[in-house]
């Protein structure tokens, strides 16, 4: 009898061991493990230990056998017109060369190698030849401005920077190379050498004789490498993404090696349902855990496709993604509610003018998927849109449906149930009880973690427990901070996050790290950054700033300069993604009498809500400054 979702999902949380047993046996193992879980330590869970096995193994020369001249990357980019189709045979050889390279930098087995590119097929060839050589990767997001790539650099303390001449965005040039030497100079840490990818755009950045080192030319000496991949056991670390949350300092999520490629293979098969020799299409950027997971190692370790996408969705015009769907025979497409909302700007012929014969799915996450835009593009596409929800530190859904064990019924709004391996409660805020259905609660997931998940925060154990697992008392459970309801059909919903990050379309940003951005400017004293809603972005943040000297400050052009002035630090330490929308000037921020700004009530009113309980505000005046500055901005002009 065919398996039900239900009980997969039982299954794999009463018999973890035979459950992930199971799922274990889809990729290659070198030295088979010894156990299935060690979690005498909680909550720090060691997946498949003493297995030995390495991440490019299976992702390239596993398939050299079966599937050396089958597509593995489709590369397009609609900024400079360049198409190429890369083998499994012809990936094998470049991530080779590239492990070569590294090796002649001196990058060998758990050194971290620091990825700062833009979506070029050599970012990702960089990617699978560090975990080719045991070492360990860090893909820093190419939007990232100065501070924040050099608080990753003195982070994580890499060996090499693999990074390209520039990026490119709506036909415009990004030089990277400005914004790197700053990173250097501020960081205490800088590496001994930069490896550089020559894209011919941006020819003014000179280059440093002996620490920058260029792409072509060393892969010139390499051609014929041979690099035998370095086994790993399964615990050892295969990468490190910098996630923000409630402090200034990102985390760095660490994935092992073993975990990660088991959830990759098994969720391809069971909640994708991609098939070996299909076409896989994320629309992420290699710099974000979607473009990790989905990008990258999933479709490469199940044997498919995937689409290396460098572009936006409306250009040339908003039919370019389907017209891919159409030419590559996509079978799974990923992407996000916004990108789904600026495509609902246009016209849906755009998506009808192709043959997406070939689609099984559209998978949407990394932000609330309002009903409106799900049922805009299932209309469009004739296709099952599959909300489902997770997050940087898990890797893999939390709450998914798994069309590939069965077909359950999709209700617009909802991710639908827990993914297997989680067992997922809503927990109330204060207590850790939990509440019953319909009732709002804490997402919140009973250790141990499955397999891909955070197994630590790099370097900081203490970081990793203390951060996700003290939010309720008497009780070690994984916290998502995110809100969410379950109804009575075990559908769940996410509301929104219990903490102070926000999220603009679909990236999550700690309204700290604006905060500290902000106050970088020597006239601004304090801030508040709050996330407002916003009908394409999800959220976009506003800034409430108290400027130390106000004499200035008297006209409408000394405000929108020293808005200016302000933006502009903020895209200097965060970038662009960073930005508010609005900076409003104030003489004091709204807050209790024991000093805690009530950002709660200051996101209300700028989202034209109540701002609820004013009794333990200290001066009623902080709070009528952000009454008046919100109408000032909704006054008719
Ligand atoms: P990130 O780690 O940057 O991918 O952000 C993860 C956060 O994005 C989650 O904690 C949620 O707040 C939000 N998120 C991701 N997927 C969804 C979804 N399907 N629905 C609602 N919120 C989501």
């Amino acid at each position: 009898m065919a398996e039900t979702y239900n009980s997969f999902h039982r299954r794999s949380l009463q018999d973890r061991e035979g459950f992930w047993r199971e799922q274990a046996a889809l990729i290659d193992w070198e030295r088979p493990f010894e156990r299935v879980l060690d979690y005498d330590r909680p909550p720090f869970a060691r997946w498949f230990v003493g297995g030995r096995t390495n991440l490019c193994h299976n992702a390239v020369d596993r398939h050299l056998q079966a599937r050396a001249a089958q597509a593995a990357l489709i590369y397009i980019s609609t900024e400079t017109g360049v198409e190429h189709t890369y083998t499994y045979a012809e990936l094998h050889r470049e991530v080779n060369r590239c492990a070569a390279m590294l090796q002649a930098l001196g990058v060998g087995k758990g050194d971290r190698v620091l990825i700062y590119m833009p979506m070029v097929p050599e970012a990702i060839f960089a990617m699978l030849a560090t975990v080719r050589l045991g070492a360990i990767h860090s893909v820093v997001f190419g939007g990232f401005a100065a501070q924040s790539l050099a608080a990753r650099i003195d982070d994580a303390q890499p060996q090499v920077i693999v990074t390209a001449d520039a990026g490119m965005r709506m036909g415009k040039v990004i030089p990277y190379r400005p914004l790197l030497e700053e990173a250097l100079r501020a960081a205490t840490h800088p590496p001994r050498h930069m490896l550089i990818l020559d894209r011919g755009l941006d020819k003014s950045s000179a280059r440093v004789a002996g620490r920058d080192i260029d792409y072509a030319e060393l892969r010139a000496a390499h051609m014929n490498a041979q690099v035998p991949v370095v086994w790993l056991e399964s615990n050892e670390p295969s990468y490190i993404l910098y996630t923000s949350g409630t402090t200034g300092k990102p985390k760095g999520v660490q994935r092992d090696t073993g975990g990660h490629a088991v959830s990759m293979v098994a969720s391809m098969k069971h909640i994708y349902c991609g098939e070996p020799g299909e076409t896989y299409f994320a629309t992420s950027d290699i710099g974000w855990v979607v473009g990790h997971s989905y990008i990258v190692y999933a479709p490469l370790l199940r044997g498919m496709a995937s689409v290396v996408y460098e572009g936006v969705p409306i250009r040339p015009d908003p039919g370019v993604w389907w017209k891919i769907v159409q030419d590559h025979k996509v079978s799974v497409m990923f992407s996000a509610p916004t990108a789904i909302r600026v495509l609902k700007k246009h016209d849906q012929s755009y998506l009808r003018r192709y043959d997406l014969g070939s689609l099984k799915h559209l998978f949407l996450a990394g932000e609330p998927l309002d009903e409106p835009t799900a049922r805009w593009i299932a209309d469009a596409l004739q296709r099952p849109v599959i909300d489902h929800y997770w997050q940087t530190e898990t890797g893999w859904s939390i709450l998914a449906a798994y069309p590939g064990v069965e077909k359950t019924p999709i209700k617009f709004g909802s991710p639908s149930f827990p993914a297997y391996g989680y067992d997922v409660r809503l927990l109330h805020e204060g207590t850790g009880e939990e509440v019953a259905d319909n009732e709002k609660g804490v997402v919140a997931i009973v250790p141990p973690l499955p397999p891909g998940c955070l197994t630590t925060v790099w370097g900081q154990d203490d970081r990793f427990v203390q951060t996700y697992f003290t939010s309720f008392p008497g009780k070690q459970v994984y916290s998502t901070f995110d809100w969410g309801i379950r109804d009575a059909e075990g559908y769940y919903y996410i509301l929104g996050r219990t903490d102070d990050v926000i999220n603009v379309a679909g990236h999550r940003l700690g309204t700290r790290e604006i905060e500290e951005a902000v106050c970088s400017h020597p006239n601004i004293a304090e801030v508040a950054v709050v996330g407002v809603a916003d009908k394409l972005k999800g959220q976009v943040p506003f800034a409430f700033a108290v400027v130390k000297d106000a004499s200035h400050l008297n006209s409408d052009a000394a405000h929108a300069v020293l808005e200016r002035e302000v933006l502009d630090v903020v895209d200097k330490h965060l970038g662009a993604i960073g930005r508010p929308a609005h900076v409003f000037f104030v003489n004091m921020l709204p807050k209790t009498r024991s000093g805690k700004v009530l950002r709660r009530s200051i996101q209300a009113l700028a989202e034209g809500r109540d701002p609820g309980d004013m009794t333990t505000l200290d001066d009623p005046a902080g709070i009528e400054q952000i009454r008046a500055a919100i109408d000032a901005l909704n006054a008719p002009r």
